[in-house]
């Protein structure tokens, strides 16, 4: 696939963190147009690591995802602002979650394919 879209598709997903961590700032830590510094930190380093996502641009769901490059804290964190932000994003941004669920259905690219069936040798 050619550069731009998976540029494209990395700014959609960073933009989706982007708006997800603000959801979950406002209401659990009461911030109103900025995020506090323990999720600006966060989203900073979940945006890093969708940008190096070796699967881009046909990366599964995190989820789903057969590499967890996410460092134990900031993965929980992360869950918990999915787990709080993903269903109050329907009416915020419902194409960004139609979007999630196309990719959760979508059969794993030939990359992810490999890497599984590596893993499930082990
Ligand atoms: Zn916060």
């Amino acid at each position: 696939m050619e550069k731009t879209a998976e540029t494209k598709f990395l700014q959609q997903e960073q933009a989706t963190i982007a708006s997800m961590t603000r959801l979950f700032c406002k209401a659990k830590h009461n911030t109103q147009t900025s995020l506090c510094e323990d999720c600006q930190d966060l989203l900073a380093y979940a945006q890093e690591r969708v940008a190096r996502c070796l699967f881009l641009p046909d990366k599964p769901v995190c989820a789903r995802c057969p590499v967890h490059c996410y460092q134990a804290p900031y993965r929980e964190r992360v869950r918990e602002v999915m787990r709080y932000a993903g269903p109050r994003l329907m009416f915020k941004d419902p194409i960004a979650v139609v979007r999630h669920f196309r990719m959760m259905m979508r059969a794993d690219s030939v990359q992810v394919a490999r890497l599984r069936a590596k893993m499930a040798k082990k």
